[in-house]
């Protein structure tokens, strides 16, 4: 059927629409069905740029649920909307559904369209947000209809920067009026750690703590001396059945995760105080209460932080017991079918929530922490973090859904909505999970390059994960994540079984040594700095630390005995520490020698390129290392000043910036040039564009997320090592973001 791309909207037809009664959603609402009639096309959207959210509003739809008008929010750059204005480019989807930009959003309704065009909206050069049209026929669109609703769109910019104001203006005089607190407040925008859904009831970390006493509950209690210990017995099993649950599951969090409740428990202190109450006369339910609201307030009242995290510990251990008394247990962890909403977070809580069935978190805080966004992704668990406090408002017991793909939460939301979610849970779960006959077992590009790919590795589950995806081996193992989720310094003989388990399960491991400091922060550390990246982390902090470097570079040694060993070490400045932390190790041999124990008499020591500083010195470090790893993560960071967990500039962290691609060309330039190995283990290896860039550099091999890694081969094979050299030549010609993204985008259109 011909369709009326031709028709555009005549300007009577424009001014025709404000002789409607309605307001300035419903105009827009009516500029978007007459677009739609006009393309003759299912479904016509209009997203709005928001100055003050940075970031792109749904303002009106025909085709797609209106309920989200308002509240779906992208980000610059996320899905083909935030693409499309972004690059400042139409984008012409054929099949939505295979698309890697392509985000659905549960509920929206929008997964029933393939075609998808979004074209920027611009405003003397402004970029006021985009239209998108969508339609369920696969490649729909033709370039008839790309250019029709590029005319369509210059002809609406200045009706639609007007509404845009207008607009803006309306949500700042309603966020005055109604004064921040809002139980019907149903949306908030966040930044997601790790991807998933979760649903359930929230529980306030922070409200815990503020009203932290234990109360007993409206339960039948029995309340002898006899009941307690019963109650007693019961607690101490099930804390051991979750300890065990625990070891089987996050085997390096080791015995100590639950050891608090557990000593608590058997401590004579704790109760034997209990036992006296009762003896003296009190009912059990009040002894437990009384005594666990002393410990309550005495971990409260220490100004030590560790300290003050054992009051969940406490509270936890109270319910556990009150719950036992009236007999209303069950052997599941407590934070079943719970959402946990909390200020702050430690990566040893995370475990320990997640290991109690939590099923997601909502964190305060105004930039993705990267600890605990690698663990919530390793412990597979959906974790959003908001910059909004108005959540934090609120009490218990309110339902939430955690839509961590998105980054959104979802308060109180209609039953409807939840049980879409429930479905929709279930389509991304089976997304991931292909056949495992698919799985490619290596690649190659399309001329014969065989590209090796392994995976991060962050905590010893991960590696069913490598293994399920087939990774050659693990090319980053962050061993600091052992010490984070412990909240302490494993001893020798711990980390001889954590690394010995890894080993034995995956036979090629790159170890890079601990990455502490920074973002990820023990908690026992007593470092407080003003600018903890620029200070006291990775190498650097185990320079300052030798005695523990030296445990975990001797532990390594021993596991490495009678087999490779390659050690890795993070954020190497220059030759200096390089060669400082190779007498360590030296070191940590002389003494294994003294000591009798085998042990790898001959690691490869290699450096992560993370700091502009080494880039300056890299002729002298590809000569000196065995070999090197480019921490693409940092190395953004560092080059271009920009803090990689900062919201206010993750815009502006760009990790193809001309300035880095120049830096790559030189690294990869002179590792060859030297025939030092080298990888990529950031996150830009999983990015098609970047991944043909550093093919062109010459860079074979990779290590990412195992679950990137069949995307990333499926990917390799489409390209060839000609145009990936070709590539590169244009690529490094350009001095500007943009012209980078064109080039990008150009290889997208052209592939
Ligand atoms: C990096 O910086 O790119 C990297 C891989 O290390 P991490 O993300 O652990 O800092
Ligand atoms: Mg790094």
């Amino acid at each position: 059927m011909k369709k009326a791309y031709d028709l555009i909207c005549s300007v009577r037809e424009l001014t025709g629409i404000f002789r409607q009664k309605t307001n300035i959603s419903g105009l827009l609402n009516i500029v978007v069905k007459l677009v739609a009639k006009h393309i003759n096309t299912e479904a016509c959207s209009i997203f709005l740029y928001d100055e003050n959210e940075k970031n792109l509003v749904l303002r009106a739809t025909a085709g797609l649920n209106s309920e989200f008008i308002g509240k779906t929010r992208l980000n610059i750059g996320e899905g083909i909307t935030g693409m499309a204005f972004k690059m400042k480019k139409s984008i012409n989807i054929a099949r939505g559904s295979a698309d890697p930009n392509f985000k659905h959003i549960p509920g929206m309704l929008e997964e029933k369209y393939e075609s998808i065009l979004a074209v920027p909206i611009e405003y003397h050069n402004d970029k006021l947000g985009v239209i998108v049209i969508e339609d369920s026929k696969p490649g729909y669109y033709t370039k008839h209809d790309v250019r029709a609703l590029n005319t369509i769109a210059s002809q609406l910019a200045t009706f639609i920067e007007n509404a845009r104001m207008l607009l803006e203006l309306k949500d700042g005089m309603k966020e005055k009026f109604t004064n921040n607190i809002s139980l019907d407040r149903k949306f908030f925008k966040g930044r997601s750690a790790s991807t998933g859904i979760a649903v359930g009831k929230s529980v306030f970390l922070s409200q815990t703590l503020k009203s932290k006493y234990l109360k007993t509950e409206k339960l039948k209690y029995k309340e002898t001396l006899e009941d307690y210990e019963s109650a007693l017995t019961k607690t101490i099993e099930q804390l051991e059945l979750l300890q065990s649950k625990m070891n089987e599951n996050l085997s390096e969090a080791g015995s100590l995760i639950f050891a608090a409740h557990l000593l608590m428990v058997s401590d004579d202190d704790f109760s034997g105080k209990i036992r006296t109450y009762i003896k003296q006369g009190s009912k059990a339910s009040q002894a437990i209460v009384n005594v666990v609201n002393e410990y309550i307030d005495f971990f409260s009242k220490s100004g030590n932080i560790n300290i003050q995290e054992k009051v969940i510990d406490i509270q936890d251990l109270g319910h556990r017991l009150l719950r036992n008394l009236a007999c209303q247990t069950s052997d599941e962890g407590d934070y079943s079918g719970q959402i946990i909403v909390a200020w702050t977070m430690l990566p040893s809580e995370l475990v320990k929530l997640a290991a109690q069935h939590t099923e997601g978190f909502v964190i305060y805080g105004v930039g993705v922490t990267s600890h605990i966004a690698i663990l919530a992704r390793s412990l597979n668990i959906p974790v959003i973090f908001l910059t909004d406090p108005d959540i934090f408002k609120l009490k218990d017991e309110h339902m939430i859904i955690v839509d961590a793909f998105q980054g959104i939460v979802l308060l109180n939301p209609e039953e409807e909505l939840i049980e879409k979610y429930l479905n929709n849970r279930g389509i991304k779960e089976s997304e991931t999970t292909v056949q495992t006959n698919d799985y490619l077992e290596t690649c190659s590009t399309k001329d014969g390059k065989k590209i090796k790919i392994q995976a991060n590795i962050n905590i010893l589950s991960d590696s069913n994960n490598a293994i399920k995806y087939k990774a050659e081996g693990s090319g980053l193992y962050r061993s600091e994540f052992l010490f984070l989720i412990r909240n302490n310094f494993p001893t020798e003989e711990e980390q001889v079984l954590v690394y010995g388990r890894l080993l034995n399960t995956i036979p090629d491991v790159v170890f890079r040594t601990i990455d502490i400091g920074g973002d990820k922060i023990l908690g026992t550390s007593d470092t407080n700095e003003l600018n903890p990246s620029l200070g006291l982390r990775a190498l650097r902090y185990s320079l300052k630390h030798v005695d523990d470097f030296k445990v975990q570079l001797r532990a390594l040694l021993r596991v490495g005995s009678g087999r490779e060993l390659k050690i890795l070490l993070p954020l190497v400045t220059g030759i200096d520490d390089f060669l400082r932390a190779k007498e360590v190790i030296s070191l940590a041999m002389k003494e294994l020698e003294e000591e009798g124990f085998p042990y790898n008499k001959n690691p490869r020591i290699g450096a992560m390129i993370e700091l502009p500083s080494i880039v300056y010195m890299i002729d002298e470090i590809t000569k000196t290392a065995d070999f090197i790893s480019i921490g693409t993560n940092d190395l953004t960071q560092y080059i271009l000043g920009i803090d990689r967990t900062n919201d206010k500039v993750s815009d502006l962290y760009i990790p193809h910036h001309p300035s880095v691609m120049r830096a790559l060309y030189q690294i990869a330039a002179s590792a060859n040039k030297n025939d030092c190995p080298v990888s990529v283990c950031g996150d830009t290896a999983a990015d098609p564009d970047m991944l043909e860039y550093f093919i062109g550099l010459g860079i074979y091999s990779f290590s990412m997320d195992p679950r990137m890694i069949q995307f990333a081969r499926r990917e390799i094979s489409r390209m060839d090592l000609k145009s990936a050299q070709i590539f590169v030549k244009d690529i490094i010609s350009k001095g500007t973001v943009n012209e980078i993204e064109n080039t990008f985008s150009r290889r997208m259109k052209t592939s």
